[in-house]
């Protein structure tokens, strides 16, 4: 193993003797599989166990996303990615992960469920990351840093000078999460792994891909490390459904890029439309497929949109997102009907 690699791995998993699954065990081609009590009778196309490592897949995405295959983990959401790195490198009860608030609620619920520590260092008030005050807070316990690009909720993506800063300065792995950078104007961390070890780029089928209900989601990194997600993943975690539904996404691109678009026109549409609102005091800038929008009243707007039969996410409870609500963008006729919902109140 890089020597690299060995300083971020928690030590006790570096004997790991990881499960073998059974197709794993043998090179060649073979027509009759009595190894992995299945049942041998077909069930629409579903009798046998999914490709464990997923290539057919990986090389799809590898030709999209311009990386190899073997720097791609696939994850049952990229929210069980979250979760394997925080337990890949995190040791309980001693390391930490450094997540930037108001930021995405799961490192922080994996890393707690996982006994490891969260040391916070918020955004300031315009959304943007304090560098200086996260490179200062860092120990030799402090493993991971999220940082999450566009942000949730705030929406805003932080260029990549700034993720590159951190990635040259933080001496453990930094882990980009890009769940909504399909729609951002800012470019992709991917192109650092060219000349970074420590960086791991999130990426997921669940927002611009429109497949949130297969559970789909990509972590890009250096190969070596990509071998050890694999190493603790269970090991069918990806489902034959799964795969293949994503296979057939990857075939429509043009689909992809249209929606994306139509979306962020929509968006565009619905910020003007929102900051005319009387009840509306600010609509934050997006680069991600919902806005934070700041109301002047954020419980009884929200539950008066519960009662029109619209939900979105109250956000007034999280740090520096005092009054505001989250919404997505919906289709043309969704967002019609919120406008109108929301002129609506009294
Ligand atoms: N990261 C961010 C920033 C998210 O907002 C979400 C979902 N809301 C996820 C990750 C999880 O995505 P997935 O569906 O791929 O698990």
């Amino acid at each position: 193993m890089p020597e690299w690699l060995e300083k971020w791995l928690r030590p006790d998993l570096l004997h790991l003797q990881p499960y073998s699954s059974a197709r794993s065990e043998y090179k060649g081609s073979a027509h009759i599989f009595l190894d992995a009590n299945e049942n041998p009778f077909e069930h629409h196309g579903l009798n046998r166990y999914p490709d464990p490592l997923q290539w057919a897949l990986k090389q799809r995405i590898a030709a999209w996303r311009r990386v190899a295959p073997e720097q791609i983990f696939l994850g049952n959401g990229s929210d069980e990615a979250i979760d394997l790195l925080i337990r890949l490198c995190c040791r309980p009860g001693t390391d930490h992960i450094v997540v930037l608030p108001p930021t995405y609620g799961m490192y922080e619920v994996c890393a707690h469920i996982s006994g490891v520590a969260v040391v916070h260092v918020p955004l300031q008030a315009d959304f943007q990351i304090n560098v200086e005050a996260v490179l200062a807070t860092v120990i030799p316990q402090s493993k991971l840093l999220f940082v999450c690009s566009p942000n949730n909720p705030s929406g805003n993506a932080f260029s990549l000078a700034e993720v590159e800063a951190l990635v040259q300065g933080f001496p453990g792995l930094v882990v980009v999460d890009e769940a909504y950078v399909d729609f951002s104007a800012q470019p992709s961390a991917l192109s650092l792994l060219l000349r970074y070890n420590n960086l791991a780029v999130l990426q997921t089928f669940s927002k611009a891909w429109g497949l949130a209900g297969i559970r789909l989601g990509m972590a890009f990194a250096q190969p070596e490390l990509i071998t050890w997600l694999n190493k603790i993943k269970p090991p069918y975690n990806i489902s034959q459904l799964t795969q293949e539904a994503a296979l057939k996404a990857l075939q429509r691109l043009v689909q992809y890029q249209d929606e994306v678009r139509l979306i962020l026109q929509e968006r565009e549409q619905l910020a003007n439309a929102l900051a005319q609102l009387p009840v509306v005091e600010r609509v934050f800038p997006s680069d991600a497929n919902f806005l934070l929008v700041r109301v002047t009243d954020p419980y009884s707007l929200y539950n008066w949109l519960v009662s029109q039969g619209i939900i979105v996410r109250n956000r007034t409870n999280v740090l520096l997102c005092e009054g505001c609500l989250r919404i997505t963008v919906g289709t043309p006729a969704e967002n019609r009907q919120l406008l109108q919902a929301l002129a609506n109140y009294r």
